[in-house]
């Protein structure tokens, strides 16, 4: 068009373009990776430059000028930008909503990158100031001279101080015209990387973890390690050595691990080896203390950076190692606005930039373990538990024999009274939380239900709701029926009721549950976690949140209350999920001297599943699933994509997904199959009705390259006009 500058800016709109600008008539030219200010329809938005070119498809006249620069340097690198990029081509996601996602909620907002931080202090005229005579005409202004004396001479930053005292702002102009205090302005806190605590040593690796180590040391460029333990086999400390490596070369590592594996343990265990205070990023943090580690990564004051999915993105000026702690774990795949899967994320990443990755796991994804056949990644072995811990022994209890009371069959009573007689501890696994899944009339038999979901009402009775899990409305609890007006009951156990039961049938017993609802308090799952380490838990009771991960020393007996559902799921991933999760809770009992126990409570015991798993474990259930998966050509054997809608009317969901389909029937080859659309699972759920079209390809190149049509040509379809719809690449919950 013209040799004029042209920007290309990604904006975040959900529109799968980067839009154009000029740059401000005088003044400098923002360069590649640095945020501006752009009009945009009729507001400003926060943008981020993506290239230079001198290319437009806007006309001349049309095309405007940026209103403001907001960085002065850079913000991201070139391979920070590849990352973005490559993000949104291979999700099919508009590039602006990525760049969102990938920075720190701070800069996405537009704020600076250096931000600063009002600072109030006591003046030397303060310091010998009598409080008493301010007296009662300013008890105010008193209350605050007084804390900022305590402070001392660097003073509070104002949001402290509003935690301390919130009407403080009315006592600062008195203060400040007596000369007793002042405020300043001054650089908000950094990230500190030293440790208060010693650095200490680590026990001597075995012959496994030693051959892992090495095997893991003869890369410093690109390779895929799967570094595949049983559980408390040790990989954690063959990560401590090889990340130990990593800083001696004076380069940095990040560790990804699941959203609810950074534990402060895990972070204290990280610190004291390696004698740092490792940055942390995830969704606890303030946006503050996020953007102070996320500085510190990029400027590479951090050398071990921590964090749960989105921290994938984190920019570091010296990448040398990344670690996927966990890597089945579905925490790592966002489930809604860009679904992507940071696993697959990091891996990308490190191919990049040309560093090792680390993929560790008891029970590794069969997509991990197909690469690892192929030769694609190194598979890497540890087949045995660390120090003297022995594996656990698992049994089955046939509940149709030994019926359940409560949820608790005679036989797992009797075990978990024997572990507790001799000093054990004891964790009861079931993955659903409140008192109970069901509100049932004894009279007309009819179950209460979401208004606006397909789904049923969990009966809460510690908060004396009924709740939907699915939408989160809630009511009031009334154990009567809306249909007859008879009286309900509650049907089934949730974790509330086992707590309850346990507390009966084990008086003595410090019972603790831990799941979302118990630990939604500030502070109250670190409370927990920390009971059941030290063990004055003696009973814990939990969902899928207390079987990942945690090393609990006295924990001799786990509890598989209800496992069945699993067994018949219509998911093709369901036996793998089933064996992950068994084996992950299975794999919290008895991990120092003394020999765990499993006891697993199914109707089916006869069922094949829990035979391969028992005799075979994991390796049996996977290696048999793969083959399972290559005959029925399934995941890692095709690719998958899934086309998502949801709307007020059925039929605008559907008709969205037909007009997909005959898009795609226009590009598709013979490689394409294309399912659907059909009712979603759950096909209402919060007032709204979804539908849903699977793609599936055995040619991943040709998968990619009909979505990369179709998403902007849906973008522009009338039918989508009533619809939320969504892309999801490698979906994981099909079903
Ligand atoms: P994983 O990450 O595989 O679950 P961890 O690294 O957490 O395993 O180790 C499990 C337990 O075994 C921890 O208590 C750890 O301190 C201990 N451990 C690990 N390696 C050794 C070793 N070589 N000798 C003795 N104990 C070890
Ligand atoms: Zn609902």
């Amino acid at each position: 068009m013209s040799d004029k500058l042209i920007l290309k800016i990604a904006v975040n709109v959900p529109l799968s373009r980067e839009f154009d600008y000029l740059p401000a008539a005088n003044g400098p030219v923002p360069g590649v990776g640095q945020r501006v200010l752009v009009p945009f329809g009729r507001r400003q938005q926060v943008g981020l430059v993506m290239a230079h070119t001198n290319e437009s498809s806007v006309g001349a006249d049309k095309i405007r000028r940026i209103a403001g620069i907001l960085d002065e340097t850079p913000l991201l690198d070139a391979s920070d930008l590849w990352l973005i990029r490559f993000t949104s081509d291979y999700y099919h996601h508009p590039i602006g909503e990525v760049v969102a996602a990938a920075l720190p909620t701070l800069l996405r907002q537009g704020k600076p990158v250096d931000p600063t931080v009002e600072r109030i202090a006591v003046t030397d005229a303060g310091e010998r100031f009598d409080i008493a005579s301010l007296g009662k005409r300013a008890p105010r202004q008193a209350e605050m001279l007084a804390l900022l004396i305590d402070a001392g001479g660097d003073g509070l930053d104002a949001n402290t101080l509003t935690e301390m005292m919130p009407t403080w702002r009315r006592a600062t102009r008195g203060l400040v015209e007596k000369g007793l205090i002042a405020t300043f302005t001054a650089p908000a806190d950094e990230y500190d990387e030293r440790l208060a605590a010693e650095k200490v040593a680590g026990p001597k690796l075995n012959n496994d973890q030693s051959q892992a180590l090495a095997a893991l040391r003869e890369s410093a460029a690109f390779t895929a390690f799967l570094l595949d333990g049983v559980t408390g086999s040790g990989k954690t400390e063959v990560y401590l050595q090889r990340v130990q490596d990593v800083l001696d070369q004076g380069k940095q590592a990040l560790l990804l691990v699941p959203e609810i594996g950074l534990t402060p343990q895990l972070v204290a265990r990280l610190g004291e080896r390696l004698g740092l205070q490792p940055a942390l990023l995830h969704s606890a943090l303030s946006d503050n203390a996020r953007l102070a580690a996320w500085r510190a990564a990029r400027s590479g004051a951090a050398r071990l950076i921590v964090g749960t999915r989105s921290a994938v993105f984190v920019p570091m000026k010296n990448p040398g190692l990344i670690i996927v702690d966990e890597e089945h774990d579905h925490s790592f795949k966002q489930q809604e606005g860009l679904r992507y899967s940071a696993r697959d994320l990091a891996i990308a990443r490190a191919k990049h930039l040309d560093i090792p990755v680390i993929l560790g796991s008891a029970t590794p994804t069969l997509e991990m373990l197909q690469h690892c056949r192929t030769g694609t990644y190194r598979h890497i072995l540890l087949p045995s538990r660390a120090g003297r811990a022995k594996p656990p022994v698992i049994r089955l209890i046939d509940t149709m024999r030994e019926p359940t009371r409560d949820g608790i069959s005679e036989p797992l009573a009797e075990s978990i009274r024997h572990h507790l007689d001799s000093d054990g501890q004891v964790l009861l696994f079931l993955n659903r939380r409140g008192f109970a899944p069901t509100l049932i009339c004894s009279q007309c038999a009819h179950i209460a239900g979401c208004e606006r979901c397909d789904s049923r009402l969990t009966v809460h009775a510690r908060s004396q709701e009924l709740r939907c899990h699915h939408c989160g409305h809630a009511r009031v609890l009334k154990y009567r029926c809306d249909e007859c007006g008879e009286t309900a009951q509650a049907l089934g156990e949730g974790t509330e009721r086992l707590e309850e039961a346990l507390s009966d049938r084990f008086p003595r017993a410090v019972v603790s549950r831990i799941d979302s609802d118990s630990t939604s308090q500030k502070g109250a799952m670190h409370e927990a976690l920390e009971g059941a380490t030290l063990g004055s838990a003696n009973i814990l009771v939990g969902t899928q949140m207390l079987s990942k991960g945690h090393h609990f020393p006295k924990l001799t007996m786990v509890g598989v209350i209800n496992a069945d559902q699993g067994l018949f799921g219509t998911d093709f991933r369901s036996a793998e999920r089933l064996a992950q999760s068994v084996i992950q809770v299975a794999g919290r009992a008895g991990r120092e001297t003394r020999q765990g126990e499993v006891l697993i409570q199914t109707a089916f015991p006869s069922n094949q599943f829990w035979k391969t798993l028992i005799e075979g474990g994991y390796r049996q259930v996977s290696d048999e699933a793969i083959l399972e998966r290559e005959q029925t050509r399934w995941p890692p054997f095709t690719w998958l994509a899934l086309l998502r809608s949801a709307a007020h009317k059925k039929a605008d969901a559907h008709r969205f997904l037909t007009s997909a389909k005959q898009r795609i029937g226009k590009n598709g080859d013979k490689t394409l199959r294309v399912l659907g659309p059909v009712d979603a699972p759950m096909a209402r759920k919060a007032g709204r009705y979804r539908a849903q079209l699977l793609l599936q390809s055995s040619d991943r190149a040709g998968l990619h390259r009909v979505l990369s049509e179709l998403r902007p040509a849906l973008e522009g379809d009338t039918t989508a006009r009533k619809v939320r719809w969504s892309i999801d690449v490698d979906p994981i919950e099909l079903f």
